[in-house]
């Protein structure tokens, strides 16, 4: 029961939770939910309602965020207190950046993308697609309009702390940082758009991209962070930019059991980029001056959105609600906790 008005100013980091139903496996496995939104931004976190064999298995725990979904919210909804007051930044001349963070299969992919798969009956735009329609419809409005403002998307993935291009046939992107501390992704292609349906256009052949040539090819996507951005350009120069981050799944944070030298490798990075975007965000939370951006390939190529006055982060935890994933459940809680 979401009862919140619309939020008026934009946050500098805004910290959301969203919980999904418990999908159809996992209620054929008769999977026990032990999370509950009781709403304002909590999350309680507790021992199954229903009699289980194993003794005291969770004990109860709150947790606390700027807003917190149920099951029953809409990526609309989600949208519109995470997103959507980020939108006006760029044309504002400023940065925004949304994550989407969690465990594999917890919903990243569905809230920010949306689910055109057809697998479910309403399917619904994901905040890529929400995003971009509220930058179209600003661009009609006069005052933006008169500034002459161009539109741009790139779509690229960062795995092992390496940029592959996703609208130019995964081509592998060198990261240049000059003089004057400005980051670039060299060649990044930079595809001009002017409605709505081209943005989906590029999403559709970046994710068809993303996953292509793969054996495990949503196991592979989800060891990987895909960057998708809208850029303003004003007479070729940057304006503002949007980046819209779907995580890699931060179950390989936990998962230290692997012989496999590749796997480890991966996971050393999955650790290393997603502990470097913690650290980044609790210095933007204390408003520090130093960002420590350089940790990871991931916060140096995002490195503009995190500094400037005019730069404004939203991050959004998925929780899968079965008993099975409460380790996991936990692990993503706990990233949000400042233990300082
Ligand atoms: P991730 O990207 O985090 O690995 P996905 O977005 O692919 O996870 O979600 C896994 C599955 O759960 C998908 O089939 C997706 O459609 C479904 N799902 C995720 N979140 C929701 C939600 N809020 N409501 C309904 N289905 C969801
Ligand atoms: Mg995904």
């Amino acid at each position: 029961p979401m009862s919140l008005s619309d939020p008026v100013k934009p946050h500098r980091i805004c910290v959301c939770v969203r919980k999904r139903p418990l999908n159809k496996k996992e209620l054929a496995k008769k999977e026990i939910d032990v999370v509950t939104i009781p709403g304002n931004g909590a999350l309680l976190l507790h021992e199954p309602k229903q009699k289980v064999d194993l003794t005291k298995y969770l004990e109860n725990q709150t947790f606390h965020f700027d807003y917190s979904f149920d099951e029953d919210a809409t990526n609309d909804l989600v949208y519109r207190f995470s997103a959507k007051p980020l939108v006006k930044t760029i044309f504002e001349g400023g940065m925004a950046t949304c994550f989407a963070y969690g465990q594999t299969g917890s919903g990243k992919t569905h809230t920010m993308g949306g689910d055109f798969s057809g697998k479910s009956q309403n399917s619904s735009k994901g905040i890529y697609a929400l995003a971009a329609q509220d930058v179209f419809t600003l661009l009609r409005q006069k005052r933006y309009a008169d500034i002459d403002l161009c539109p741009y998307v790139t779509f690229f993935e960062i795995y092992n702390g390496k940029v592959f291009d996703l609208l130019n046939k995964k081509a592998k992107l060198r990261v240049l940082e000059d003089e004057k501390q400005q980051v670039n992704v060299v060649g990044l292609q930079e595809v001009p758009v002017s409605s709505v349906d081209d943005v989906i256009k590029m999403m559709e052949v970046g994710s068809a991209c993303r996953t292509s040539g793969q054996t495990f090819a949503n196991a592979s996507s989800s060891r990987s962070h895909a960057v998708l951005q809208v850029i303003l350009r004003r007479r070729n120069f940057l304006h503002g930019k949007f980046s819209l981050v779907d995580l890699a799944g931060n179950e390989r944070g936990t998962d230290v059991s692997s012989n496999d030298r590749h796997t480890i490798v991966e996971t050393a990075e999955i650790n290393r980029s997603l502990l470097a975007l913690k650290e980044c965000i609790r210095s933007l939370g204390q408003n520090s001056e130093h960002i420590p951006f350089r940790m990871s390939k991931l916060t140096q190529v995002l490195r503009d959105s995190f500094i400037g006055e005019n730069s404004r982060t939203c991050m959004i935890a998925m929780i899968s609600p079965g008993m099975n994933s409460c380790e996991y459940t936990l692990n993503t809680l706990r990233y949000f906790i400042n233990e300082s």
